[in-house]
Parts: structure tokens; C-alpha cells; sequence
């Protein structure tokens, strides 16, 4: 019998591609993508890669494109549609370009930059850790995951947390992985400042803004 594969990782199938959701798991042979690429509820390969839902055989409409970069933007940062949508009306209202704009929202949540800071292995981890009010930002404890950042904010692991073992083992996990160049990390005191918002270029994630830009301007 087939194993049933786990909510998240059918959003990657949903989706046609990895979205790398589960931390170190994405990277080893135990992907779920890696063995079964193709949209769930379907018995075959017959989707294959960018199989997901209104992305079949055939043309494939704009609308269809639209949809799927935001649910993918959507399922990546984690973020649920009201907010999603909240997100870009104030995209709209900053100045410059409004995909960019969205991004860097995305960018600035307080879950998303503990997981750049690679105090956790993926988002859904980092939002755990949050809620569960192991962070301080500017020195106040917090437990908002979704809690925006601005330039010079300072993200630390509270002190009664850092006893833990998690956070006492975290060092030599964390040295491990890069952090962006628009933040700063202090490992030895587990902190970190978001020292300017990312440039386009800087945000991976395969991301295509300008179709959530469209997909939202028509609607
Ligand atoms: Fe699951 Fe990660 Fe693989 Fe996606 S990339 S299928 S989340 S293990």
C-alpha cells in the first residue's frame, strides 16, 4: 500500500515543483517529490512535472499562470489568502514597484527571517518556534509569526530559551547555513539584524511577482 504523503509535501506535487517546505528532509532522497512528481489525486505520471492543478496537457491561460505564481508565493512564506491579499493592497500604497514591494513584505515577516537566519530548517519550523515565544525583537518578546520587520530591527532567542537544547545545539547547524547578505547574524549571541530590505535579486525562490501583481489587478 502506498504511503500517504504529508499535507505539505502534496503542495509540492500540487505545485510541479519542490517549494522546499520541510527543511533538511527537501534535500535528501526521502522527497516525496523526488519520487512521486505528479499532482495528487492522480494514479499516474501522466501530469509529470508542472502538473498541478489547471497546469495539464494544452495551453494553459494566463489566468491559470496567475493563479498558480500566487498560490505558490502563498505556500512557500506560508501565508494565507486574507493575508496574502492584505499584503499586496499595501504593496499597492509603498512606493516603487509593486511585485518587489510584495516581496519584500514576505521577506520582512518575523517567521521568514528566523529561518534565513537559519535558526530553523524551514519556515513551518520557524513559526513553531515564534509562537511558542522563544524570540525577541528589539529586546521585547514576541510571539507573532507573522509580525513585519522594518530596517535595524534585532531578532534574539530569548534568554531563558537559549538554555534549551534545541537552541544549544543549534550553533553548528546554523554555521552551516548561508545567510542572506541583507542580514546580519551573530551566532555566539543567536541574534540577528535585518539590516536593509533585500533587492529582487537577493530573494530567491523562483518567484514570478509580476503574475501576482496581474493576477490580483484583475480580480
Ligand atoms: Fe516534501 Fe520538501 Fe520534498 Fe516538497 S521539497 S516534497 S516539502 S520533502
Amino acid at each position: 500500500m502506498a504511503k500517504s504523503l504529508s499535507p505539505v509535501c502534496k503542495l509540492c506535487r500540487r505545485e510541479g515543483e519542490k517549494l522546499f517546505l520541510k527543511g533538511e528532509r527537501c534535500f535528501t532522497p526521502k522527497c516525496s517529490f523526488e519520487k512521486r512528481n505528479f499532482a495528487p489525486g492522480q494514479h499516474g505520471r501522466t501530469a509529470g512535472r508542472g502538473g498541478g492543478k489547471g497546469m495539464g496537457t494544452g495551453r494553459v491561460s494566463d489566468f491559470a499562470r496567475q493563479l498558480r505564481a500566487k498560490q505558490k508565493a502563498r505556500r512557500i512564506y506560508g501565508v494565507m489568502e486574507r493575508q496574502f491579499r492584505r499584503y499586496y493592497d499595501t504593496a499597492i500604497t509603498r512606493r516603487g514597484l509593486t511585485g518587489l514591494n510584495l516581496l519584500q513584505i514576505l521577506e520582512s515577516r518575523l517567521d521568514n527571517l528566523v529561518y534565513r537566519l537559519g535558526f530553523a530548517s524551514s519556515r513551518s519550523q520557524a513559526r513553531l518556534l515564534v509562537a511558542h515565544g522563544h524570540f525577541t525583537v528589539n529586546e521585547r518578546r514576541t510571539d507573532v509569526p507573522s509580525m513585519l520587520l522594518g530596517a535595524g530591527d534585532v531578532i534574539a532567542v530569548r534568554e531563558g530559551s537559549a538554555k534549551l537544547t534545541y537552541f544549544k545545539d543549534l550553533t553548528e547547524y546554523a554555521e552551516k547555513r548561508n545567510v542572506p547578505s541583507w542580514l546580519n547574524r551573530d551566532i555566539k549571541g543567536m541574534a540577528g539584524t535585518l539590516s536593509r530590505m533585500p533587492e529582487r535579486a537577493e530573494i530567491d525562490g523562483n518567484l514570478d511577482e509580476q503574475l501576482i501583481v496581474e493576477y490580483y489587478s484583475r480580480r
